[in-house]
């Protein structure tokens, strides 16, 4: 069996220099460079006949070299150009740059040549690849077939590495084993390893390349799916969690004396999150509900019931300001029921923060809403028993699970206002389910989205005073605290002056990370309660703010914005029953990729899909806020177009693990497991 672990250095060719341009693409050993496929391909199956040549096309042509041009005197690499016959028609093929042409080109000599055609004073091939072909060989690694185009860099240039790959393929491609359990391929028509790499390098047609493409990224989704099943199991085992039952304390303030009537979809949230916690096989699972889908209410019902299980729970915000919030309204509606609150953030002063971590450690203090300081070694629960964690993509999945350790195993709720894709939720946490509140609680009025000129002030200012004569309330957001230069203002320090001399009828108020807790807290208190009119901020109040009389958002310099920050700023209005309205302020500088954003906003206003077009745009590891240690740099895998893949990938590994769940019958998948993503994942106790 030939070795594949073999250092390219031994392959003939590969010299210093070659190893280590391979080095740089990550390529050392013969099975790297097998599964090292190419960017894009050329379809040169067809052989154009000198006539037939056009001008502005890529073309493949075999012909005789009639007659070789002298360079001009005195240049060494100037252009040089041949004379090219098929016995019919003549043609010029030119290249620039090449100085050694001369020594390797012959009159009489049968080239392959590819390249693009031009008229120039007659038809010519400018800079084609060329092949010289011995004896009435016509299939060639250049002309004849569809052709391979590996991202390279000098000294690596094409021909060579496709030769070499070629030669690789044919005495090592029979070594690669086929890792995929048998029943499994054949059930769904799928190639051999072997047959689909070397059908990568060498694609026969476009039907078979893709049977072949699909292949290996279904293998590249199923070992990931297999990985996180096994990493959940591994969870699941390392304790029980204690189940958890709604009492008297839920039924007390779930019933009758609502402050509204629950929507379906928050209904059925409840229902499945009741049915997981009431086990001891902890739950896990993702809530996911667009922005003002009325998360928050979820989330109390599922503290109610593990407040009358008797265990604690932790309510984790990405912010300080938010953290407040919830705390304020969790406070609000649980003291009624004799269940105590505590707030636990990094900005408390140390003799507070002392007394709240001892009514933590003590049991006292029965739910705990808290920003990262709650991660702190020194925080330690009495009997934690359920954690949720609001905006998940604010987190890192580490930090969770860091969070996990402080109990054996909590029952873990995850909820999400910009919603990750289906696609990436089942990639990257293929262990959660997942709850989805798909309607927003009744009687919202859409909002209205609108780009106008940064140079439209007045009728900026008109439709601003015009909602604060009714009585309402305008965030103005800015992309900074101060401005870096002089001119327009842009940033909430000159913005919130401005603002004061031109509105001096309303009442003005800034916020930014800048202020100290109590400021920011006086501040935001003043907002809630409508004491303040306009309030001019940095994102800090970019997520979960909660202030339905609400009703102008103002994003000042747009562009500078995600997709995913522009969608939670936009629905910071539009939260009670008078309509909302979103303006995007767009300036001169904004960049081309700003307009598109912009653009999209005005289109979609479903956060579901600004989240698939967001994982477009920039793809999965920055949509997530986290750097996926390498679990999704796929290779062949694509999460936008491999949907239908992944959804295979996840039933099948499943059907798998339940028949066999130490993966005894597939001891080559298993070691592939642990070579492609052991560390990634840590497997520990399956190896
Ligand atoms: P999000 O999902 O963005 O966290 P919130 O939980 O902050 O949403 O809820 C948004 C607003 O909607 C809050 O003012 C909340 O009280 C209100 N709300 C939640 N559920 C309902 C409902 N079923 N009917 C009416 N209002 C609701
Ligand atoms: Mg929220």
């Amino acid at each position: 069996m030939p070795d594949l672990t073999l250092s390219i250095r031994f392959l003939r060719g590969v010299g210093e220099k070659r190893a280590q341009a391979f080095a740089r693409l990550g390529i050392f050993t013969v099975e790297d460079l097998l599964f090292f496929f190419p960017r894009r391909y050329e379809d040169r199956r067809t052989l154009t006949p000198l006539g037939d040549l056009r001008p502005d096309t890529f073309s493949a042509v075999v012909a005789e070299v009639a007659s070789l041009s002298a360079r001009p005197a005195g240049y060494r690499s100037g252009p040089f150009s041949i004379s090219l016959t098929d016995g019919i028609q003549t043609v010029r093929a030119v290249w620039f740059n090449n100085p050694r042409l001369e020594l390797q080109l012959r009159p009489g000599m049968r080239l392959a040549l590819y390249g693009r055609v031009e008229y120039r004073g007659g038809l010519q091939l400018i800079n084609p690849e060329f092949e010289v072909l011995e004896g009435d060989e016509v299939e060639t690694t250049s002309v004849g077939r569809i052709v391979p185009v590996y991202p390279l860099a000098a000294p690596l240039s094409q021909r060579w590495t496709r030769r070499l790959v070629g030669t690789v393929l044919a005495s090592y491609g029979g070594g690669l084993t086929d890792f995929l359990p048998d029943s499994l391929r054949r059930r769904h028509g799928m190639k051999t390893l072997p047959d689909a790499v070397r059908e990568l390098h060498c694609p026969e047609d476009r039907n078979s390349w893709l049977r072949a493409r699909n292949r290996l990224a279904f293998d590249e989704l199923f070992l990931l799916q297999i990985g996180l099943l096994l990493r959940r199991r591994t969870y699941a085992a390392s304790g029980y969690a204690v189940p958890i039952r709604p009492g008297r304390k839920f039924q007390a303030l779930m019933g009758p004396g609502l402050p509204f009537v629950p929507t379906g979809a928050q209904r059925r949230a409840v229902a499945e999150i009741l049915g997981d916690m009431n086990s001891k096989t902890p739950m896990n699972r993702l809530l996911q509900g667009d922005v003002g889908s009325g998360k928050t209410f979820v989330a109390s019902a599922a503290i109610l019931a593990a407040a009358d299980s008797g265990v604690q729970s932790v309510f984790m915000a990405p912010t300080e300001i938010l953290a407040q919030q919830h705390y304020f309204n969790l406070k609000g509606m649980l003291r009624s029921q004799g269940i105590e609150t505590v707030l636990l953030t990094g900005g408390q002063r140390a003799a507070e923060r002392r007394s709240v971590e001892e009514a933590i450690r003590g049991g006292s203090a029965q739910v705990v809403v808290g920003t990262h300081a709650v991660f702190g070694d020194e925080v330690s629960f009495a009997r934690l028993g359920l954690v949720i964690v609001d905006e998940q993509h604010r987190f890192g999945v580490l930090q969770k699970n860091s969070l996990m350790a402080k109990a054996s195993a909590p029952h873990v709720l995850v909820m999400t206002a910009t919603p990750i894709p289906r696609t990436l939720v089942l990639s990257i946490y293929g262990d959660l389910e997942v709850s989805v509140l798909g309607e927003l609680p009744p009687g919202r009025t859409p909002i209205r989205t609108v780009r106008m000129s940064a140079g439209m002030e007045k009728t900026l200012l008109d439709l601003v005073r015009e909602h604060i004569r009714r009585g309402r309330q305008v965030y103005w957001v800015c992309p900074l605290i101060e401005d870096e230069e002089q001119g327009e203002p842009r940033a909430v320090v000159s913005r919130f002056g401005r603002l004061s001399s031109v509105l001096p009828e309303a009442r003005i108020a800034m916020l930014h990370g800048r202020l100290s807790m109590g400021e920011k807290e006086n501040i935001m208190r003043g907002f809630s309660e409508g004491k303040t009119d306009l309030l001019v901020a940095t994102v800090v109040i970019e997520v979960g703010l909660d202030v339905p009389n609400a009703t102008v958002m103002i994003v000042e310099d747009a562009g500078r914005f995600g997709l995913a920050q522009l969608h939670q700023l936009r629905g910071r209005v539009g939260r009670g029953r008078a309509e909302g309205v979103c303006i995007l302020l767009e300036g001169r500088e904004t960049s081309p990729d700003g307009r598109a954003r912009i653009e999209t906003m005005l289109r979609t206003s479903s956060g579901f899909d600004l989240a698939e077009e967001d994982l477009k745009q920039r793809g999965p590891g920055e949509v997530c806020g986290i750097r996926q240690h390498g679990v999704t740099d796929f290779r062949v895998a694509d999460l936008v177009r491999d949907r239908k893949l992944l959804s295979l990938a996840r039933d099948e590994a499943r059907r798998l693990l339940e028949t066999d769940p130490w993966l005894e019958s597939a001891p080559l998948l298993k070691e592939e497991l642990d070579k492609r993503l052991g560390r990634a994942l840590k497997l520990a106790g399956t190896a």
